[in-house]
């Protein structure tokens, strides 16, 4: 009888995951990035403003970000311990995994608080660290992801030679990369990002990366958004590829991120869509993005139980 009871915690482990849910696309951010908080943004966007050219172009923010018309506004955290405190309750509410993603200190500050829920990824939003400064990271345990690679902010196209020597490391040390390959805040290129390029998100762009490093383990954030044929025919040709729904999940009116997570499960992707919230200083954001997995008619329980949690296991090699 003791034995029994000592042994049945063990079989209930190993039949189920730790974990509900994986967020492959967490992020841990300064709460200032999008101006002095708190923030709101829409989650969703029921429609995008229009800009008029001829006002400054603090109004058009304003309208996306200071004060938008929308029917379900987020409100940002207001402090900085207050983003790592809320979104730690995001993930342990929703029994949660989650791939972080930043600079190496203030990631490393956040695994720590978040007590076996978070994974630690490096990257940044303007350049990533120097190959050197990634091997010690990964020595020390601080790189399981190689991401968010955002070089398209910066003005450069995914195969950009100057992304080689982090594709070639990753495939070296086997670490996964996630790479953005979509949509910035719409109009960022006039106020937040000035080299952004929109036409920068075909992700057929990496096709000759993959063929370079056919070990690499690489994921498409935001699922290549909004190049559907792109983002397609890329899963297809090169198998190892996943996405993920990053942001489109959250912030994109509804009935159009339910039409494009469609044509990608209907075209025999759906073992290779993994849930990520792109939450950044909204953690009740990861409300609306699971809630928007959950709710499409058109996925069988299955398939939403893969997008939250198994087709992210199996591509980490997470065994919960
Ligand atoms: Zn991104």
């Amino acid at each position: 009888m003791h034995l029994l009871i000592a042994l049945l915690p063990m079989f209930v482990s190993s039949a189920t995951p730790r974990y509900a849910i994986i967020d492959v696309h967490l992020h841990a951010e300064p709460i200032d990035s999008y101006g002095p908080p708190p923030v709101t943004v829409c989650a969703p966007y029921d429609e995008f403003p229009a800009r008029d050219p001829s006002k400054p172009i603090a109004d058009y923010v304003d309208r996306m970000f200071g004060h938008p018309d929308c029917a379900h506004k987020v409100l940002s955290s207001a402090t900085q311990d207050a983003l790592l405190t809320e979104t730690v309750a995001q993930l342990e509410k929703h029994n949660m995994l989650a791939v972080v993603s930043g600079e190496e200190e203030r990631v490393t500050t956040w695994v720590g608080a978040a007590k076996g829920r978070m994974l630690p990824a490096i990257g940044n939003m303007d350049t990533l660290p120097s190959i050197d400064a990634l091997r010690a990271a990964h020595k020390a345990g601080h790189l399981k992801v190689l991401g968010e690679i955002t070089a398209q902010y910066s003005g450069f196209a995914p195969n950009d030679p100057s992304l080689e020597p982090y594709f070639a490391l990753a495939e070296e040390l086997d670490v996964p990369v996630a790479i953005h390959v979509g949509p910035a805040p719409p109009g960022a290129a006039y106020f937040a990002a000035p080299k952004y390029r929109m036409a920068h998100s075909h992700a057929m762009l990496l096709e000759e990366v993959l063929l370079r490093h056919p070990k690499l383990r690489l994921y498409v954030m935001h699922a290549g958004w909004p190049f559907a044929d792109d983002m397609i025919a890329l899963l297809y040709a090169h198998p190892q590829v996943y996405v993920d729904t990053g942001i489109i999940d959250f912030a994109y009116p509804r009935a159009h991120f339910h039409a494009y997570l469609k044509r990608l499960v209907e075209a025999g992707f759906g073992k290779r869509i993994m849930y990520g919230s792109d939450q950044m200083i909204w953690p009740a954001s990861i409300d609306t993005s699971i809630s928007s997995i959950r709710s499409a008619p058109f996925l069988s329980e299955a398939q939403k139980r893969g997008i939250l949690h198994d087709n992210a296991a199996r591509f980490l090699r997470i065994d919960g």
